[in-house]
């Protein structure tokens, strides 16, 4: 059984997770920022607590990181999940969206992970695991601060995962494809339908999916697997 902070964890993929991790047995914090009846209903849904944070900012990644360890003892699994996507052209990102985006979907990753890792390296043992996109690999149109928010978080976890390596750290980042998530509720139909049929496995994948692999990433059949990409995309991009 492990102790398990999710950051990001009160809709889609996230909320999967604590789900996922809950019916393993695993003891689990998870943080929510606006989603606080969906923060509740989980709670209540699989007995993981729940705690209110704004990844932007370093003192309440801080404070939710001590909360859980408060809670738990001791964090051995960090997912970092939480994000914002943004369609826009690049000339109609003014500096404040900017900010927005790289400070929740990148500097959130950073500020987790500062938090988090020095109880990880005293105990010599612990296992990160970030969320990336498949657009952080290869770039997509009308996302580039999407796109380099998440290239971003694929740096991080490599650059991490060779720093923390001799402290017995993994750390690995999860790429998904088109994932059925609230995430994707204001691309219209058609993109969806379009992308879809561009999937070799034609479909959307599931929350339930990518948090399978979460589990696979966190247990000890992982145990020499640190500083990868895991795509889970369908076949999107190979
Ligand atoms: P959702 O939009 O369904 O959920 C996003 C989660 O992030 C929510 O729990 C939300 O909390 C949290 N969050 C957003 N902003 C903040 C913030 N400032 N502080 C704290 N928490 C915040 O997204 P998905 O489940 O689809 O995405 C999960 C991860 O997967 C993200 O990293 C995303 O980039 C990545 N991904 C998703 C894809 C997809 O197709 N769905 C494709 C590729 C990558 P709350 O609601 O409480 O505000």
């Amino acid at each position: 059984m492990s102790n398990v902070m999710i950051i990001g964890g009160s809709r889609g993929i996230g909320a999967e997770a604590v789900r996922t991790f809950c019916r393993n047995g695993d003891k689990v914090v998870f943080t929510y920022h606006k989603s606080e009846l969906e923060a509740d209903a989980l709670r209540q849904e699989c007995g993981a607590f729940p705690v209110r944070c704004d990844v932007k900012h370093s003192d309440s990644v801080r404070i939710a990181v001590n909360r859980a360890i408060e809670a738990m003892g001791q964090i051995d699994v960090l997912i970092c999940n939480a994000a914002i996507a943004d369609y826009n052209l690049v000339t109609d990102i003014n500096e404040t969206r900017w900010e927005e985006i790289i400070s929740t979907n990148l500097n959130g990753v950073f500020y987790a992970v500062r938090h988090v890792l020095p109880s990880m390296i005293s105990r010599k043992s612990g296992c990160i695991i970030t969320v990336g996109s498949m657009w952080g690999e290869v770039g997509a149109s009308c996302e580039v601060a999407y796109s380099t928010s998440k290239a971003g978080v694929i740096g991080l976890t490599k650059a991490l995962a060779k720093e923390v390596g001799p402290s017995g750290i993994r750390v690995n980042c999860i790429s998904p494809g088109l994932i059925d998530t609230d995430m994707n509720k204001s691309v219209d139909e058609n993109s969806i339908e379009e992308m879809e049929e561009e999937t070799p496995l034609g479909r959307m994948g599931s929350p339930e999916e990518v948090a399978a692999v979460m589990k696979y990433l966190a247990s000890d059949e992982a145990s020499f697997i640190t500083g990868q990409v895991i795509s889970v995309n369908g076949g999107y991009i190979v």
